[in-house]
C-alpha cells in the first residue's frame, strides 16, 4: 500500500520585506540587499542582543512509498503499483479483479513451412 514518508526537509527564514525604493531599483538591487541582509543575519547570529524580528520554520517534503518494499509509490493508469509482488497482490485483493497483462510477443514475417 501507499504510505508518505518525510524525504528531506527545508529551513526557512523568511527575511523583512524589501524596501519600496529597493524593489523599484530592480532585481539585481533586490538580491544585493538581500546579500546585505544575509551578512547582518549572520551577525545578528553572533549578537543575540538584536531585536530584529526574524521567522524561521521547517518545511517537510514528502513523498509516496511502498509500505511493503520501500519504493518510491508508481502506479499504472488504473492504480496498479509496479514495485514489488507484495504491493500488486494487495490491489488485486482490494480491487478484487484479474489484472490483465498487454504483452507483445513478435510473429515471424515470413511463413516457416
Ligand atoms: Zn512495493
Amino acid at each position: 500500500m501507499k504510505k508518505t514518508v518525510i524525504n528531506e526537509i527545508t529551513i526557512v527564514c523568511e527575511p523583512p520585506n524589501v524596501p519600496f525604493y529597493i524593489r523599484n531599483k530592480g532585481q539585481e538591487a533586490i538580491v544585493e540587499y538581500y546579500e546585505s541582509w544575509v551578512k547582518e543575519f549572520e551577525e545578528f547570529m553572533r549578537d543575540h542582543r538584536s531585536q530584529d524580528p526574524i521567522s524561521l520554520s521547517v518545511e517537510r517534503h514528502t513523498i509516496d512509498v511502498c509500505s511493503f518494499c520501500g519504493l518510491e509509490w508508481d502506479v499504472d493508469d488504473v492504480g496498479f503499483p509496479f514495485c514489488c509482488k507484495e504491493a500488486q497482490e494487495e490491489y488485486k485483493t482490494q480491487n478484487n479483479q484479474t489484472i490483465l497483462v498487454n504483452v507483445s510477443i513478435p510473429l515471424p514475417t515470413t511463413p516457416t513451412d
